[in-house]
Formats: C-alpha cells, sequence, structure tokens
C-alpha cells in the first residue's frame, strides 16, 4: 500500500469526514475530469489518425448498479500511465486543488471546524467554492477505484483506495484507452442517503443542474416498461444523452442569465467573487467566433510576477486547441480571462502556426475593442467596481501605456485614475478636463500622495485649477509618454513656466527681483556647491520660502526611480536641482540681512533654506548630520 502525500491526506480526511450538504458536486468534479481528458485526445485526435476516433464517437457514461451500491463514470480520453496515476492520484494536482490547498493552509489552524455548519467559512464550506476535483469522491464513496489506459499504451492500471490508509496500483484489463472511475457508496445513515446518487432521475437532475454545457454526450441508459395489449408488460433499456452539450458561450444571450455567467466564471477559475463584468461577443465576419470574456475582480496572487501565464482559453469547432492562448488579447489587457470559439481557425494548428496566424489578430482587435469599451462603461456606470478594477489592475495599464513606444496610449489613457487634490478621490482624465475653467490651458499633476500640500502646487491651486497627484514610481513616465490628452498638454507643477493666467507680470517682476538680488543668489549658489545647479527667485511660491525643482530632462522622481533600480550601467542618473526662493517671504529677508552683516551665518541659512526645500519635495536627505549640526548651531 502506498501512502498519500501529506497535504492530499488531509484533504482526503476532510472529504471523507465531510458534513458539507453539498456532497452532489462530487458528480460535477468526476464529469468534468472527464471531459478534460477527452478534451486531449480530441485534439490529438486532430493531427494523428491513430487516435482513430471522430469527434462524434467521444462520450462520457454514467452507469448506477444499485445491487452492487456502485456508480462509474466513464470516459473515452486520453486516460493515464501508472506514472500520472501516481503523481495525479496520490498527490494534489495543479490547478484548482493547489488554490485550494493554500485556502486549506489559511484555515488548518481551525481544527474544529469540521465540527461546525457549512456556511460559516469552515473548511468544508471551502469545498463548495473551489473544484477540488478528483478526491470529492470520498464525500459519497467508502472505496473507490480507477481502471485507466493512456492513449497509445500496451497496458492498463487500476488504482484503488478506500480512503487516507493509502492507495494501490496494479495492471488491469481494460481494453480502450480511456478512463473508468467506479464509486462504492457508503452505506446510508439517519441523516445521510447515498443511495440516492443510484437513481437515474436523481443523476440525470444533478447533470442537468451542473453539467449540462459539457460539450461531450454524457450518456445514462434509462429503463422503459411499455404495457402490451394483453396485459403483459416489457421493459427496454434505451440509451439517451442527458446534457443539452451546448457551452454557455454558444447559448444565444437571450437564454443565459448574467448569475449564469458568474457561475460558471466561479466554477472554471475557482473564483470565490463573481467578476466585474462579463463580456459576450459573437463576431460575424472575416473571422467569425463566439467569445465569453471576463474581468477579475482581483488580481491573481502571482498575476504581477513571471509566473502569471495570461491567455484565453481557445476552442477551434468545439474542441479545445490551447488552454492559454496570450495572442488572442493585447498584453495591456492580459487580466482578461475567458474563452474564444471559433469554426474559422485551421483545425490543424499547431502552436507556432497559432503565434503567426492572422485570424487570431482579427479576434485580438476585435476584443481589444470590447474589453476597451465595457471598461470605460464600467467606469462611468459604476465607479465603485471601476475603483476595484483600478486597485487591481491599474499598474497593468500604466504599464500598458510605457509598453511598445506608447502604442497602446490612445487606448489606454482615458481609463487611467488619479488622485485629485481638489477632490480628494480618484478622477479621469476626462473628468478633469470637463471640469477645466475657463483660462485653464494645461492639465497640472504633482508627485506626492497629497499634492495639495506641496508648495509648488499652491499657485496652481490659488488659481482655482486641479492638480493630479501621481503616488507610483512608473508615473512620472506614464505622463511622458501621454505628453497631453484631449489636445492638452500635461504639466508638471515643477515646470518653469505654469502658464497660469498671472504668468505674464509675475515673469516680469520675477526678472527684476533677480536683477535686484544677484548677488545674493550667487552667494547662495556658490555656499551650497554642486548641489544645486541653479538658484533663483521663484515665480510660484506662495506661503512656503524655498522649494526645489529641476532644469534639464530627469526630474527628481526620476532621478529616483533610477536609484531604486538594482543597479545600473555607469554614474547614476542625477537630476539639475534648482533651488527656488520666495523672494516675499520673511526667511528671504532674514537671509538677506545676514548676507548684509554676517556672511558665515547667511552661507548657514542658505544650507538650512536648501534643506527645507529637500525636505518638503518629499527627496531623501543625502547628509542628515549636516542638517542636524545647522539646526543646532540654529539653536545654542
Ligand atoms: P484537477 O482536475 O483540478 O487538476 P483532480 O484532482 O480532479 O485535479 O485531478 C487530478 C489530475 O488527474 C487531473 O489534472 C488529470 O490529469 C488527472 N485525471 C483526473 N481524472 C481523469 C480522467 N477521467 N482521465 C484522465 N486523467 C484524469
Amino acid at each position: 500500500m502506498k501512502q498519500f502525500q501529506t497535504e492530499s491526506k488531509r484533504l482526503l480526511e476532510l472529504m471523507i469526514n465531510s458534513i458539507y450538504t453539498h456532497k452532489e458536486i462530487f458528480l460535477r468534479e468526476l464529469i468534468s475530469n472527464a471531459s478534460d481528458a477527452i478534451d486531449k485526445l480530441a485534439f490529438q485526435s486532430l493531427t494523428n489518425p491513430e487516435v482513430g476516433l471522430d469527434r462524434s464517437d467521444f462520450r462520457i457514461r454514467i452507469t448506477a448498479d444499485k445491487d452492487a451500491r456502485t456508480l462509474t463514470i466513464s470516459d473515452n480520453g486520453i486516460g493515464m500511465s501508472a506514472e500520472e496515476l501516481e503523481e495525479n492520484l496520490g498527490t494534489i494536482a495543479k490547478s484548482g486543488s493547489l488554490e485550494f490547498k493554500q485556502k486549506l493552509a489559511d484555515v488548518k489552524a481551525d481544527e474544529s471546524a469540521e465540527s461546525q455548519s457549512a456556511s460559516d467559512g469552515s473548511p468544508i464550506d471551502v469545498i463548495g467554492q473551489f473544484g477540488v476535483g478528483f478526491y470529492s469522491a470520498f464525500m459519497v464513496a467508502e472505496k473507490v477505484t480507477v481502471q485507466t489506459k493512456a492513449f497509445g499504451a500496451d497496458t492498463a492500471y487500476e488504482w484503488t483506495s478506500s480512503g487516507a490508509d493509502g492507495y494501490e496500483i496494479a495492471p488491469c484489463g481494460k481494453l480502450a484507452a480511456g478512463t473508468e472511475i467506479t464509486l462504492y457508496l457508503k452505506p446510508d445513515a439517519d441523516d445521510e442517503n447515498y443511495g440516492e446518487y443510484l437513481e437515474s432521475y436523481r443523476l440525470k437532475n444533478l447533470i442537468k443542474k451542473y453539467s449540462d454545457y459539457i460539450r461531450y454526450p454524457i450518456q445514462m441508459d434509462f429503463e422503459h416498461t411499455h404495457t402490451e395489449e394483453n396485459g403483459g408488460s416489457h421493459t427496454h433499456v434505451e440509451t439517451e444523452i442527458v446534457n443539452s452539450m451546448v457551452p454557455i458561450w454558444q447559448r444565444p444571450k437571450s437564454e443565459v442569465s448574467d448569475e449564469d455567467c458568474e457561475q460558471f466564471y466561479k466554477d472554471k477559475y475557482y473564483e470565490s467573487e463573481n467578476p466585474l463584468s462579463v463580456i459576450r461577443v459573437s463576431a460575424e465576419g472575416l473571422v467569425s467566433f463566439r467569445a465569453m470574456l471576463f474581468i477579475p475582480a482581483k488580481a491573481p496572487y502571482n498575476y504581477y510576477t513571471r509566473d502569471f501565464q495570461p491567455g484565453l482559453q481557445l476552442y477551434t469547432s468545439g474542441v479545445m486547441v490551447m488552454d492559454k492562448c496570450a495572442d488572442l488579447l493585447p498584453e495591456c489587457f492580459r487580466f482578461v480571462r475567458g474563452i474564444v470559439d471559433s469554426q474559422d481557425l485551421s483545425l490543424n494548428i499547431s502552436r507556432e502556426m497559432l503565434q503567426h496566424d492572422r485570424q487570431l489578430r482579427v479576434i485580438s482587435q476585435n476584443l481589444e475593442k470590447r474589453v476597451k469599451s465595457e471598461l470605460k462603461k464600467l467606469m462611468d456606470e459604476n465607479f465603485d467596481d471601476y475603483k476595484k478594477f483600478w486597485n487591481a489592475f491599474g499598474l497593468q495599464l500604466k504599464y500598458g501605456i510605457l509598453g511598445d513606444f506608447g502604442a497602446k496610449k490612445e487606448l489606454l489613457s482615458d481609463l487611467l485614475l488619479f488622485r485629485s487634490a481638489k477632490e480628494k478621490e480618484l478622477i479621469g482624465l476626462q473628468k478633469y478636463v470637463d471640469a477645466m475653467p475657463d483660462g485653464q490651458k494645461y492639465i497640472y499633476y504633482a508627485f506626492g500622495e497629497n499634492a495639495e500640500k506641496l508648495p509648488q502646487a499652491e499657485p496652481v491651486l490659488d488659481a482655482g485649477f486641479d492638480v493630479l497627484c501621481l503616488t507610483e514610481d512608473s508615473d512620472e513616465f506614464v505622463m511622458q509618454m501621454l505628453a497631453s490628452f484631449s489636445e492638452k498638454e500635461l504639466k508638471s507643477v515643477n515646470a518653469e513656466d505654469l502658464g497660469l493666467p498671472d504668468s505674464d507680470s509675475k515673469k516680469e517682476e520675477t526678472e527684476k527681483l533677480e536683477a535686484e538680488h544677484k548677488e545674493l543668489l550667487e552667494f547662495v549658489q556658490t555656499s551650497l556647491g554642486d548641489s544645486v545647479a541653479a538658484v533663483k527667485i521663484s515665480e510660484k511660491l506662495k506661503s512656503a520660502p524655498v522649494c526645489l525643482s529641476t532644469q534639464g530632462y530627469v526630474t527628481l522622481e526620476m532621478e529616483r526611480y533610477f536609484k531604486s533600480l538594482p543597479s545600473s550601467e555607469g554614474p547614476p542618473m542625477k537630476a539639475e536641482r534648482v533651488l527656488e526662493l520666495n523672494a516675499e517671504h520673511k526667511e528671504f529677508a532674514a537671509l538677506k540681512t545676514a548676507y548684509g552683516s554676517d556672511r558665515d551665518k547667511a552661507a548657514r541659512y542658505a544650507k538650512l533654506l536648501y534643506f527645507q526645500s529637500i525636505l518638503t519635495s518629499g527627496v531623501e536627505i543625502d547628509d542628515p548630520s549636516q542638517y542636524a549640526d545647522l539646526i543646532s548651531d540654529l539653536v545654542v
């Protein structure tokens, strides 16, 4: 007897002792595995004549034997080799079970949960949310056998287990490729009637309820009794196809409710939360296809890592040809999940060919438009949901703007959100532009969570113009890439010319002041050495004494961004810092007085002002101890 891997054993015990009220889902799980196995062989049959089966030959059979108390689910799919049996049924497999395992670890501490009711977040409840697959059979069976023969193999094998003790694998006499799973149902107890899973009508209802969309026929035998004219009767057996076989994405919109789609999503992707949107596409034309796409409400835990595999499931004429076809969507929408089904794709597709398929591009362009307009609609009509989306995938959209040299910026710019300093809330660029008062020429942005507190933003806000707060390292590049929106140029509040209504008169005034204080400004510059590239009288400061701005291409934010990168070639990129002084401020007056009487003191004031400018712009101070010394000098 072989032992189950630890997690598998734990999952199994959970199943065996389950008091979960929806044990019936075991049938859905086994049928879905059977369908997946057929998918795999059907795919091979497209290119491999040795499969010897037509699409119409594939089927799943459900047989109940009341005398033996067994229920059998058999398929003529790909089957499993001895190694696969070992690997797939001895350990928790990938996909859904893995996520389940993680969920399980979360609730593991709560051992008593098994005795709780099913609806209070206990592990049992998790069963309903996740596809836990094969092991769910042990909710209703005391013993399970799996006879299976891998396509192309010579030997078939039987896997047997009566639960957590372990399992055995031995050769068996199964002739055709495929898998046959037999459940030996548990004895009925006071509160549980397992015998119901031997009743044809009950099985039929379950299949209708959970597996109607399975694209292969699910066959069952039904007994029909005819009464004859002479009063006698005879019974004959007829095989029926119980499911309608039309997958949900192929059914007319009028027949499938939003709830149906959401349930399908949750079952298929093992999600507990509804998607934010369901997009249904039925396209005719150059390439005809149907698609059902979902916008998830949260990002998978590995979404922003290399492990995440984007892509839509691709079907051609009802056969699944690819599980994750990334070419069906642009990179910027890689969070979208779903299915594309087209009869127009060449049937003997290989992965390589797919990548170059012109038809795929047509589909992808169409889907890109649909996803875009769906997101826009969500933004306009259900902003709370859109914010959820933005939290999960906003960063992806920003990357999308930066990628491909800005090729997608038109597509994505009106989907971006930024915090508005005025509204103190996320807003889109269109909303910003719509609210621009007369006389505002630019869209202003500043760096920081609360731009309203930045000295540089003050004149803009005072002029009655809103400022967008940038918080992410990449935001600066996003703004540079966009350059403008709706014909309005984007402008940093650090820009030299802010284009405010009083800019011209201010400029003149500032020039005068600069001439007047030329000597003092030069003195400050010399005192600060090469920390700053220039010192000047500010045009924009109102209540703050100083601010730091930059000249040239590199901004403070870029400098910080490049500094955060692991290691870059050559010297670090440095911004050319400009110290801007407010000539109206008391501190400036103090500096001037000191310059007249005590040059040492004036030099220290200059340094303090520089530190002040650094602090208010949120940049790190290079030399905190020098700053501390200056303060202490001032106090004593
Ligand atoms: P999941 O289906 O989530 O991967 P399961 O525990 O249901 O997890 O199944 C584990 C694996 O066993 C499957 O991924 C598949 O490879 C294999 N398997 C299960 N049922 C069958 C079947 N009827 N035919 C072939 N392989 C199967």
